[in-house]
């Protein structure tokens, strides 16, 4: 693995985030949402080599998403995490959309649908 890099506010684990406007590749923290911009491009390009990694992780950022409205009043039944996000989604085979909640637990990223 590449170096890991950390949260100088809070010590959590940085995860590399691409700034598609400015084409910039961020670090970021999942846990307090601090966000710096990484000192070498090593890391993007090494993404672009790995671009179904890459979307794997782009899902797995759901959680991270801080466009999306999250709740409180919800429980993950895989591990009991208080937090989730959630947005509609069409579903394959049924009409109008479902509300989808990803559980807010970096290390769950459980889904489920209302
Ligand atoms: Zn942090
Ligand atoms: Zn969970």
């Amino acid at each position: 693995m590449s170096t890991m890099k950390f949260c100088r506010r809070c010590n959590n684990v940085l995860y590399p985030k691409e700034d598609k406007e400015q084409k910039l590749l961020l670090y970021a923290c999942r846990n307090c949402n601090h966000e710096e911009i990484a000192d070498n491009n090593i890391v993007y390009r090494n993404k672009i080599h790995h671009s179904v990694q890459r979307r794997t992780r782009e899902l797995e950022n759901v959680a991270a998403d801080p466009t999306l409205p999250r709740t409180k009043s919800v429980r993950c039944s895989q591990c009991n995490h208080g937090e989730a996000v959630f947005f509609q989604a069409p579903v394959k085979g049924e009409e109008g959309m479902a509300l989808i909640f990803v559980c807010c637990n970096p290390s769950c990223g459980n889904r489920w649908r209302d």
